[in-house]
């Protein structure tokens, strides 16, 4: 048996011939126009994303994949989940699969189809059952409050997740949890051209019955809403009106009770009413310019719903409360602030809905702290992004891509040399890429640029963007991987491209220009107390419990953390728990920007390449072994193809390989290397003998 090298290039790129960018584009370009979307480096799965429905998935393909290990038959998404699923359960490692790539690249399906194989291999009964469809119907759930139509997806995750799927000692699922990042919560008050807000208000206006829209004191039609995008309210083979349905009946699966179905849905309307809460000028005696509402029967009905004194909402929307040691002063908000007063309640709801769906869904499928568990963890986040204009999202968003490069250089290229070097097998350096220093420069303790923006929100004085870069351009002006037109200046370089009001961060994957605009703002991440106080006053029990903080007895002087903080400490949590885990990679590619089949644009895909370091990682692959293996559990699988060592064998471990490879192959030095403690094979067709031998006994 032979790795198949036909007319749709090679399976595997570490037999790539000649190794460079362009082979290696045209290779994963002449399988994708055969439809042929899933390729390997050693054992990471390249997936190009084919915009079609292949007939490659399903009970049949998922039983063969199970009965044959990773390199027997084509790539396949289900021959990594095998793999992982396999050696989570017999040889009892924790395993990550780690899904990168850019937004519509196919991360979601990627983690779907992973989940869906598990879920038909993974043990039998009522109870099982019960769990696995809980784990499955998260997914709707979740997509519906966290995905959206954009440019480049109609169908793409506004959030990142993880989810940690645990099983028990026979490999059957217990239960899991899922973490959600950073829900682009922008989105709920303002969408870009061609973009609509989050699928959940289109499916909620289209799906629910008239009784529904009635006590929820809305109109079926979208274009009544301040909040959603007129131009665009429905997606091409988008059914909303059926996908409401089914939300329901997941939310129902997981355990949501119906009346905490009624809750979410209640405040999911409150959000889109919000945004139709007029404001306006109103005169006051003093001269000064002071908001009041205009639409009194707007307001008057999201009260009700809220069980709220529609006065004290209003109150809470126009007016902020400052307090000192002494007293209270009350001062009127202008328009423009209590716009953006009213849209931060509405995003700060959303957000906090979000993550209160999150938290429902973990209650449902928790597993008791005392059982032994295995976990499969499973990564859905989003890819390294440069957009025209890069604020705050894109600098969180690309610093977490950093680090799980990071966690890749480390784990698969790193550990590969250490491995050589601690079983005595001689190894030819490759050089690569460490981008510690990148990650440094932006979450140093002290002096990172995380750590610059959170002094700089705290810092009593007059605080801005401005001040911000200041402060980064003179800390950073030596960096390496720092530039703005400060730094650029003095060193005589005139670069147009650059904006007065701007830093550029020289990442892994490629320099990124980021607007310090909103900066401070977004890191604040503040709500006024007036708003959370006046939330808390609600009767509405979920509306209440999202605004713990509004109390007055919590009320704590003490500042929340900043975003930037909650996010590079739930990324440091997340790396902590990959880095204790076994990693199983998927790189998702996008083949065109226009979300078609069949087209495959060579430039889209040589930038992705790049970014994901693939030229990088089929050259350590390359240098090294495809395979490797514990004597031990080598010689068991294979000892019944020798005479030596079948049926019985009372040498070492070692030996007994030794035996084996030398009966049964004329393999070099090259080809097969014996290191301290694990058998190391440098072409998988070598191990594709051995496994059709055993077959054939
Ligand atoms: P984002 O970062 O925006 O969330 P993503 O990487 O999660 O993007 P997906 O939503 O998984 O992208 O994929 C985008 C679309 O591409 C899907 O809605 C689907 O139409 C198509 N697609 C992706 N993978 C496959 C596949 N294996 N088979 C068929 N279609 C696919
Ligand atoms: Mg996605």
């Amino acid at each position: 048996m032979t790795l198949r090298e036909d007319s749709v290039g090679v399976e595997d790129l570490v037999l790539l011939e000649p190794l460079e960018e362009e082979s290696m584009l045209k290779n994963l370009q002449l399988r994708y126009e055969n439809r042929e979307i899933y390729t390997y480096i050693g054992n990471v799965l390249i997936s190009v994303n084919p915009y079609q429905q292949l007939p490659i998935y399903g009970p049949e393909l998922i039983a063969k994949y199970q009965e044959c290990t990773f390199y027997e038959l084509k790539p396949h998404i289900y021959a990594l989940a095998n793999m992982a699923y396999q050696s989570l359960t017999s040889r009892d490692r924790d395993q990550c699969i780690l899904i990168t790539g850019e937004s519509g690249a196919g991360k979601t399906e990627a983690s779907k189809l992973v989940m869906s194989y598990v879920a038909a291999v993974c043990g039998k009964g009522e109870q099982v059952n019960l769990v696995k469809e809980q784990l499955l119907q998260s997914n709707p759930v979740l997509e519906a409050f966290g995905n959206a139509k954009t440019i480049r997806n109609d169908n793409s995750s506004r959030f990142g997740k993880y989810m940690d799927i645990e099983f028990d000692f026979k490999g059957s699922p217990l239960g899991g949890v899922i973490t959600n990042y950073l829900l682009e919560k922008s989105r709920v008050v303002k969408q870009l051209k061609g973009e609509r807000n989050f699928h959940i208000f289109y499916q909620l206006l289209a799906g629910a019955d008239a009784q529904l829209l009635k006590a929820l004191k809305l109109e079926r039609d979208t274009g009544g809403y301040a909040y959603l995008n007129r131009e665009v309210s429905r997606v091409d083979g988008m059914d909303d009106a059926s996908n409401f349905q089914s939300v329901q009946s997941a939310m129902t699966v997981i355990g949501f009770s119906e009346k905490e179905i009624r809750w979410v849905l209640e405040v999911t309307a409150l959000v889109l009413k919000l945004g139709n809460v007029e404001l306006s000028d109103e005169f006051q005696a003093n001269g000064i310019s002071a908001s009041g509402i205009s639409d009194g029967r707007g307001v008057q009905e999201i009260g009700e719903m809220m069980g709220l004194d529609s006065k004290e909402l209003e109150r809470a929307l126009c007016s902020r409360t400052m307090a000192t040691a002494k007293e209270k002063v009350v001062t009127a908000l202008n328009v423009v602030q209590a716009q953006y007063a009213r849209d931060a309640l509405a995003k700060n709801i959303y957000s906090r809905l979000f993550n209160w769906i999150v938290n429902r869904i973990n209650e449902s499928i928790k597993v008791g702290t005392g059982e032994m568990k295995k976990v499969m963890g499973v990564l859905d986040i989003y890819g390294f992004e440069i957009l025209e204009d890069n604020s705050f999202e894109q600098f969180v968003i690309n610093y977490c891509n950093e680090k799980l490069q990071q966690v890749f250089i480390e784990l698969t290229l790193k550990e590969e040399q250490e491995e050589y070097k601690n079983e005595g097998i001689p190894w030819k350096k490759v050089d690569y890429f460490d981008n510690g220093i990148i990650c440094n420069l932006i979450e140093h303790n002290q002096r990172g640029i995380l750590a610059m923006l959170d002094e700089e929100c705290l810092r009593p004085g007059v605080v801005s963007d401005t001040t911000f870069l200041a402060k980064l351009n003179q800390l950073f002006s030596k960096h390496d991987y720092y530039e703005s037109k400060v730094t650029q200046n003095a060193q005589r370089q005139y670069d147009h491209t650059m904006g007065l009001s701007c830093f550029r961060i020289c990442h892994y994957a490629g320099k990124v220009t980021y607007n310090v605009n909103g900066f401070i703002d977004k890191n604040n991440d503040l709500l006024f107390r007036d708003l959370s106080q006046a939330m808390w006053k609600a009767k509405h029990p979920l509306l209440r419990s999202l605004f713990p903080e509004g109390d007055p007895k919590q009320a704590s002087h003490k500042r929340p953390p900043t975003a930037g903080a909650q996010f590079k400490s739930s990324v440091a949590v997340l790396m902590k728990n990959l880095y204790a885990k076994n990693p199983n990679y998927i790189r998702c590619i996008k083949p065109n920007e226009h979300q078609k089949r069949g087209q495959f644009s060579w430039e889209l895909v040589a930038t992705q390449t790049r970014y994901l370091g693939l030229l990088e990682n089929v050259r350590v692959r390359r240098a090294g072994y495809a395979f490797r293996q514990r004597y031990r559990p080598f010689l068991e699988r294979y000892r019944l193809l020798s005479r030596s060592t079948w049926p019985r064998w009372n040498g070492g471990d070692r030996e007994g390989v030794e035996k084996i490879l030398g009966e049964l192959t004329t393999c070099t030095s090259e080809e097969i290397t014996f290191g301290k403690t694990k058998i190391f094979i440098k072409s998988p067709n070598t191990l594709f003998f051995l496994e059709e031998q055993r077959r054939l006994r």
